[in-house]
């Protein structure tokens, strides 16, 4: 029932064992679960894999601090206009000219 939460380890197993086109039933009997939640629950792991691509996009600010640590201060090529300029981190991909107007590398990606 709802009452009995997935483990990360079920969740992996059903991930992976989806990912070999093992038969739904198949995983419900190997994890002992009603077939109804595999079903359910496969689908809710699927649309949380597709919301991790827009959630780290969304964070992306967070993420390329902590993949290129935010004392990175170095000179980068300006995503916009090309123009070299002196980049406080990893996420900071625009001159201060083109960061002065209405919009964000994070938003042009889209
Ligand atoms: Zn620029």
């Amino acid at each position: 029932m709802s009452g009995n939460p997935w483990t990360n380890q079920e969740e992996a197993r059903l991930l992976a064992m989806r990912a070999d086109l093992i038969d739904f039933r198949v995983i419900a009997k190997e994890l002992q679960r009603p077939l109804s939640s595999v079903y359910a629950h496969h689908a809710v792991l699927k649309a949380r894999r597709e919301n991790a691509g827009t959630a780290v996009r969304v964070v992306g600010r967070k993420t390329c601090v902590k993949n290129g640590g935010p004392g990175e201060a170095k000179p980068r090529k300006c995503l916009c206009c090309g123009h070299e300029f002196p980049s406080a981190h990893a996420g900071n991909r625009l001159c201060y000219r083109c960061r002065g107007q209405s919009f964000s590398p994070f938003e042009i990606r889209v």
